[in-house]
């Protein structure tokens, strides 16, 4: 059947790439419906904790990359007496042997070390991306596979663990190319049998580097603290490197799962641009239905907000039309909260006087005018909708001039410069809170 697997080494956050690396093995196991594996590669005593190990693997399943072996996590380091069973048997079919040494860590003392026997010919492999490759492994010498019998080293608990998970597909980042003759002389010295081999593009800074922290963020958590959907995070990395040769670039993993080919996966390195990123993510915020948005919009809002007298669910309600239309990110919603730009939704503005002026008028007192007669109109209004308040107005604000009629009115029910068109802020706050703002404003004038 076919296997693949993921093996991250728990020595950081969960990053984007092993996500990208996650996700394509993942959608090649369950497109050919077969398993997909994980296991932790703790070996770096030094850097690995189980922190990070616990974030890579929470991380990756609430982003719906769900392995098959999830009774207990497999850990590399807690595997020495099996890779040491390999060890003897390699060492006894005469392919690997002992080595005394004088140990590189400690200069003096002698060290009982393992070697490969290196056959000195060239490996050749055909990798699903990159077509047959070629590698005369002589140089590589008498590799080292164990530091001693009980500390196999990397490439050799690598090898054993893909034998043992029955993994038939290594997918995995170019920057392990170099690694995979090593590995395949190894399996060869163990009588096992050759996966197959994918090496996926690099992720690109925009400078065409390899992105890293200095291009921005790279770790998967401080993308989904900025608000981004789980969802938007896999779409956006199933295209970093793979494209299923049609116009379409919105999917869901259903859709992914179905539509992936490892075939069609590129060669080289894939440009991680953040604007397509937030865009895509705004088509996922877009296919949300008003209450799966409204949840994730009152769990984001700050408290400076939440807090405001006139602030409540029906309000917020009225007001998500416009928070959808400006952000493409739930961050960028709570980002605007938390300057103020939504206040006026919830609380009473301070209004200045003199920005009530239209820039026509000689002075506010037309404006006090102009929103007496706004008022006169307002009060027996349909309040139903933004339409229906305008509707109300409309004739006026024609006969009087638009800018006129309708700058002060604004003004007077946001206090602000810049805010949504006042029909929709009307609609928002209400009948009440409307006349009452209007005349708030009008009694400001007459002060
Ligand atoms: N532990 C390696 C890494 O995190 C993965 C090695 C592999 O896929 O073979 O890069």
């Amino acid at each position: 059947m076919i296997t693949t697997r993921i093996p991250p080494s728990p020595t950081g956050h969960l990053h984007i790439g092993t996500v990208r690396t996650a996700l394509f093995n993942y959608l090649f196991a369950r497109h050919s419906k077969g398993r997909f594996v994980f296991r932790s590669e703790d070996t770096d005593k030094a850097r690995s904790k189980i922190e990070f190990e616990t974030e890579i693997i929470d991380g990756l399943q609430a982003l719906g990359l769900t392995w098959d072996n999830n009774e207990e996590v497999i850990r590399q380091s807690e595997r020495g007496e099996i890779y040491r069973r390999y060890l003897e048997q390699g060492i006894e079919n005469g392919k690997l042997y002992l080595s005394q040494e004088e140990s590189k860590q400690n200069p003096g003392e002698t060290v009982e070390v393992v070697r490969l026997k290196n056959p000195n010919k060239e490996i050749v492999f055909n990798d699903l991306i990159r077509g047959e490759i070629a590698f005369d492994t002589t140089e590589l010498g008498d590799l080292v596979v164990a530091r001693s019998i009980d500390d196999a080293l990397y490439h050799f608990t690598v090898v054993v663990d893909d034998n043992e998970m029955g993994v038939t597909h290594v997918l995995r980042g170019e920057d392990h190319i170099s690694n995979t003759p090593r590995q395949i002389l190894i399996q060869e010295a163990l009588g096992f049998a050759r996966p197959e081999y994918a090496h996926l593009p690099l992720i690109l800074a925009p400078d065409r580097s390899k992105m890293s922290k200095r291009h921005g963020a790279v770790a998967v958590e401080e993308y989904l603290k900025e608000g981004f959907l789980p969802a938007a995070i896999i779409n956006y990395l199933a295209l970093l490197g793979w494209n299923p040769g049609t116009d379409q670039e919105i999917f869901t993993l259903a859709e992914l799962v179905e539509q992936f080919d490892v075939v069609k996966v590129h060669k080289s390195g894939a440009v991680f641009d953040r604007q397509k990123f937030l865009w895509i993510n705004k088509e996922h915020l877009n296919r949300l239905s008003n209450e799966e948005y409204l949840k994730l919009v009152e769990a984001a809002l700050p408290d400076s907000i939440k807090s405001l007298s006139q602030y409540g669910t029906e309000r917020l309600e009225r007001l998500l039309p416009v928070m959808r239309e400006r952000a493409s990110t739930i961050g960028e919603t709570a980002d605007a909260a938390a300057a103020g730009e939504y206040d006026f939704a919830f609380a009473h503005p301070d209004v200045d006087p003199a920005l009530l002026k239209w820039k026509k008028d000689p002075d506010t007192s037309v404006a006090a005018t102009r929103l007496r007669a706004v008022s006169e109109l307002l009060k027996d209004a349909d309040f139903s909708s933004a339409e229906s308040i305008k509707a109300a107005i409309w004739d006026y604000a024609e006969k009087e001039g638009r800018g006129e009629v309708l700058w002060p009115l604004r003004v007077a029910l946001t206090g602000l410069e810049r805010s949504p068109d006042p029909f929709t802020v009307a609609h928002i706050i209400g009948h009440e809170d409307s006349l009452h703002r209007i005349k708030n404003a009008c009694d400001k004038i007459g002060e």
